[in-house]
Order: C-alpha cells, then structure tokens, then sequence
C-alpha cells in the first residue's frame, strides 16, 4: 500500500466549508478600507533573504529562528515571506510610491514562519495588513487604530478585543534605556530564564514580554522605556491618546508592551483578546519611522498594523458569530431521472442568466430523488425545483413547506416573484 501524503505541519487546508466565512471577513476588510481610501497592493510571497534580515532585524525571533529560507537554482537567497511590512516598504521605495505624495495601502495573503503549530499559531496563516508612508503624525496612527477597531465593530467581535498602547520612543532613545535595562537584568541575572538570557545582549527589550510568571514581578520593576523617552516623542503619544479619547477608542498603557520586530519607533498597538489563551494578539501595529531608511537614503515616515486572520476567525468561532454564514444556493434543480439532466442544464442556465444574483445549482448525480431532496436541504437552499419525467416542475421552498406545479415557461416568473417575497 503506498503511503498517504499529507500537508506539511502547521500549514492547512481551507475547507469549502469554511470559505463562506473567509469570504465574509474578507468583504468587511474590502468595504472598511475602501470606506478609509486605502489602495490595494498585492505582494511577492518570495524575497531576497537580504530583506528581512535588515528590516526585520537578525536579533528578532522571526529572523533568528523562524524564516523559511532557501538558494535558488541561481544561488540566490530567498525567504518566504514572515510578514509583509518589509517587502510593502520594498516596493513603495522600489515604485517611487512616496514622490511628492503620501501613501494609504493594504494587503492580505499568507504568511509563513517555522513556530511550534498549535491552535492560533501555525507555520503558514494569513495576514491583512495596512501600511502608509509619508505621515509623520499621531493622526494617521489614530486613523490606523479607528480603521481596526471599524472592522472588529462590523464583524461584531469588539467587545471582546482590547486595545493597548505604547510608545518606544526614537531608536536613540532607547539606546539609553537599553543600556539600563541590561545593567537591571545583569543585576538580577539569577533570575532570568535561558530565553531571556539569550537576550539579555542582542534585545533585552524583548525581555519585557516575557510571559515566565516567575519573571513578572522582577520584569515589573525594570526600568521603563516611558522614562527615557524625549519631549517630542511623549507629545506624540501624548496627542495619539487624545485623538484615541475623541474617538470614543478604550486603551490601556501598556509600558512592557514592546512588538517583536525591531523597525518600529513612538507608536505601538495590539488588540487582545481573552478569548483564545496564549494566542491572544489579534492585531499588532506601530509606527516604523526607520525603517525606509534601511532600503533608501530617504527619510520616509511609516505607519501600520497586521492583523492574524486564523486567529481572528477562531475568536468569530469561539463566539459562535458564524451562525448562519454559508454558501446556501439560492435554488437546486433536481431531475427525477437522467432523462431530465440536460432540461437542468438549460433551466439553471436561463435562470442564471435572467436572475443573475441568484446562486443556481443542478444536482447530476444521478442519484435517486429522494436522495438528491435530502442533499439539497442539508445545503439550505432556499428552493428546490423537480423536473419529473410527465414533464412537470415542481418548486418546494422548505423554509415554509409550501410547493406547487408549473410548466417549465412559468418558473421563471413565478420564482423571481417568490424569491422577491423572501426578502
Ligand atoms: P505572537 O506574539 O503571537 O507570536 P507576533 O508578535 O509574532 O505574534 P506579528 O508579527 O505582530 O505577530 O504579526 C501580527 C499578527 O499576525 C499577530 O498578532 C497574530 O494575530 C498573527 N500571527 C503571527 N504569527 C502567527 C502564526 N504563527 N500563526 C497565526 N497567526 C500569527
Ligand atoms: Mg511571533
């Protein structure tokens, strides 16, 4: 017996009958960005190595232990993309997006890191993620944080995601602090575990996110960035909470909040939820003032936040909010016998092109009637037509039970009449 195949662990299939609900989600993100005038890109899935390991940052998580690299026939380095800020910062400086003008972009497609798989966390999921340059100010981080929080309110999961915020300053300023953080944690080394004694010289900022309860009471009394950071940074944090309160936007401070990627600068967000145990980062952003400077000699400010899907659609799940999102077809035509198989063709096809929003489905299985009956209401359509053999249609609407004969010329009118009822 040959071997089965099977996916690649922590990379999944997206099953039919989960596609209603990606497509859902991925209508309210269209309609919220579109709502805020944010463009489109759509982005490589592969990049030069070169890329991450300078926006990125070598010292982080993502670029230190979970980047699928590889050579390419030609030698060349490549990654598959671990997320999309880099390769959308890339390109703007690539495409010359920023000359004389400001940009507001999204994109959604899959990411890949090398994580231990586990609910929430896999080693292929998708991000939505929205970036703009050329903003230099607390108002577009505002925007950023509004634009989020308008898709959880449309999806109906936002009483159940909490924002906190923080600011990390410029990277000057935190240089200061990291030199006082190192000489803490130095001070209490015998408390720090194998991780963050792997950080402790290359980024003990990353120490503050430990989650090691035995750490916590010691990671509390660490010095904190908030103290270190200058006049105009503060003012921008400042002005952001403001613009937060004016919106009507909760927040908590979080001064250990600190991201995992070494590009950003001021700004820093995550939505949280309580809903999905240690994976609880819905939506991480912030604000990445340095990092064009990395790709180009320009100074380019930048602004943005990626959203997990996977994660997002467990809490949708998890809150049972995917009640009633399926792809039920609007009609199935089943045929008494094979005979009828080809009248189906032509019925569904002139319906679909009189009725043209309606979803129109023909059951050519060849099955028994009663079978086909059955299969058309485990899939909830909403009408089920008959072509029997002494040539008469029969339309049978389960939601009410209610079902009468025509002639093939009538169902059209009498459908598009019924279906209007429905509404
Ligand atoms: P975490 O702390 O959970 O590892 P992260 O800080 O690495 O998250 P980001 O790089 O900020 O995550 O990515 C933004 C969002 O993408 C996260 O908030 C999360 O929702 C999602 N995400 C990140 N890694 C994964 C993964 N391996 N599987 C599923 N979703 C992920
Ligand atoms: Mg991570």
């Amino acid at each position: 017996m040959k071997n089965s195949i099977q996916s690649i662990r922590g990379v999944t299939d997206i099953l039919p009958e989960q596609t209603p609900i990606w497509l859902w989600l991925e209508s309210v993100i269209k309609q919220v960005t579109h709502s805020y005038g944010y463009q489109q890109i759509r982005l490589p899935i592969i990049e030069p190595l070169a890329l991450f390991e300078r926006a990125v940052g070598e010292s982080t998580d993502i670029v230190s232990k979970e980047m699928y690299n590889f050579v390419d026939k030609s030698g060349e380095h490549i990654t598959l993309r671990p997320e999309g800020t880099s390769s959308c910062a890339r390109a703007v400086i690539e495409h010359n997006m920023c000359y004389n003008t400001t940009q507001r972009l999204w994109y959604q497609g899959p990411m890949f890191r090398y994580e231990r798989p586990q609910k929430g966390r896999l080693r292929q999921f998708t991000q939505f993620g929205v970036e703009t340059f050329g903003m230099a100010g607390p108002d577009i981080d505002a925007e950023l944080i509004c634009m989020a929080y308008d898709i959880f309110k449309v999806l109906g999961v936002h009483q159940h995601i909490y924002l906190e915020i923080n600011s990390l300053g410029t990277a000057s300023e935190r240089q200061t602090h990291r030199q006082q953080l190192i000489h803490y944690f130095k001070q209490h080394a015998n408390q720090l575990d194998q991780d963050s004694l792997n950080r402790l010289n290359n980024n003990p900022l990353r120490i503050l996110d430990s989650k090691n309860p035995a750490m916590q009471e010691m990671i509390n009394q660490a010095p904190k960035l908030i103290d270190f950071i200058g006049e105009e940074s503060l003012s921008h944090f400042n002005k952001l909470q403001y613009l937060l309160d004016q919106a009507d936007i909760n927040y908590t401070i979080n001064p250990r909040l600190v991201r995992g990627l070494d590009y950003y600068s001021k700004t820093v967000f995550e939505w949280i939820t309580d809903k999905l145990g240690s994976q609880a980062t819905v939506c991480g952003g912030g604000r990445y003032d340095g990092l064009i400077e990395l790709f180009s000699k320009k100074e380019l400010p930048g602004s943005g936040f990626a959203i997990g899907i996977e994660r997002l659609l467990l809490l949708i799940e998890t809150l049972g909010l995917d009640d009633g999102i399926n792809n039920a077809p609007d009609i199935t035509i089943t045929c008494e016998s094979p005979q009828q198989n080809a009248k189906a063709l032509l019925i569904a096809n002139n319906i679909r092109h009189q009725l043209p929003k309606l979803q129109v489905l023909t059951d050519l299985s060849n099955n028994k009637i009663k079978r086909q009956h059955s299969r058309a209401l485990k899939t909830d359509s909403k009408l089920i037509i008959t072509l029997n053999d002494n040539d008469s249609v029969g339309l049978w609407y389960p939601k009410n039970n209610e079902s009468l004969t025509v002639t093939s010329d009538l169902i059209i009118i009498t459908i598009s009449e019924y279906l209007n009822l429905l509404k």
